[in-house]
């Protein structure tokens, strides 16, 4: 690990403090050195409070030199478990828990802190399952793609419902500098398609007939520069017979428009299923028809944590 990381891409770790994880303020000081590895004790000038450039990282608290810690957690996005990388490393599996835990906290704290005015202009999301405590208990993640960078927008780890769907679309949605202009790609699970309209749409009053009664139910617009497109497999058994592809909201034009500029003959979910592939690569719990999902409860944080950054 490096020390030297510049002190304006540092933030205050104080959850009190009015700039707390916010960067570009200025408040970062130094104000000196210490212990045998020389590390950088800062000061906010916003709230006053003293604490290490380590803190919130995985290397705090921890007796582990920081190339342990590295290495550590090296082995666990490469597609290692807690156990192979205790095996591995010489550390107890709690330890490489707790790393995994600190650095995936760590992680998500850096994307929500980044990943914001996002120029994207199209976005594909996804669901993927594992299992959790049992075969019989489904864990799913969710992922929001950039198919042109292939840049992992937003994540979230739950269970498969609206709720969850609405928090992935909502937050992606914050991320992005224009979300007025944009083509979404998702399979056909049925809450995108409402969530949609309501997220991404302007709400619309329709008018009443005559002068009496109830107003009808609020309506969304939906802007020529939105549009939404389901890839709808259709299967027989576990097999895909059919693919179909639906504008579900906006244009047909806007949609070829997006596909022209990625370079797609047909509306696709390609990039987020590539995703799907790679996480299930590099984490063993996502591993498809193996008895290697998530058994024991402090597997629990292994789930998601590539795909999303979130441990
Ligand atoms: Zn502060």
């Amino acid at each position: 690990m490096s020390f030297s990381l510049p002190l304006d891409s540092l933030v205050c770790q104080t959850s009190h403090c009015p700039d707390f994880h916010a960067s570009g303020r200025d408040n970062i000081r130094l104000r000196k050195v210490y212990g045998p590895e020389q590390r950088r004790l800062l000061r906010c000038r916003t709230c006053g409070a003293h604490f290490s450039e380590t803190k919130g990282t995985p290397y705090w608290g921890s007796k582990l030199p920081p190339e342990r810690v590295d290495s550590i957690v090296d082995h666990l996005t490469h597609g290692n478990c807690c156990s192979s990388t205790a095996e591995l490393t010489g550390c107890h599996r709690t330890t490489v828990a707790r790393i995994m835990r600190q650095a995936g906290v760590h992680l998500q704290q850096f994307h929500d802190q980044h990943a914001r005015d996002l120029k994207v202009t199209s976005m594909q999301a996804d669901e993927r399952h594992s299992f959790f405590g049992k075969k019989a208990e489904q864990a799913w993640d969710f992922t929001v793609v950039d198919p042109k960078s292939n840049f992992v927008i937003e994540g979230q780890v739950g269970a498969r419902t609206a709720e969850l769907t609405r928090v992935l679309l909502g937050s992606a949605k914050e991320r992005l500098a224009a979300p007025q202009s944009l083509v979404l790609s998702t399979d056909g699970y049925l809450p995108y398609q409402s969530l949609f309209s309501e997220l991404f749409g302007s709400v619309w009053q329709p008018p009443r007939r005559g002068k009496r009664g109830r107003f009808p139910k609020k309506a969304y617009r939906i802007p020529r520069s939105l549009a939404h497109v389901r890839i709808i497999k259709e299967y027989s058994g576990r097999r895909v017979v059919e693919v179909r592809t639906e504008v579900a909201a906006g244009t047909q034009k806007r949609v070829n428009q997006e596909l022209q500029t990625l370079g797609y003959t047909t509306p696709n979910t390609s990039a987020v299923e590539r995703q799907n592939g790679t996480a299930r690569r590099m984490n063993p719990h996502l591993a498809r028809k193996s008895l290697a999902f998530a058994r024991l409860p402090f597997h629990a944080s292994h789930v998601g944590c590539v795909g999303s950054g979130r441990l």
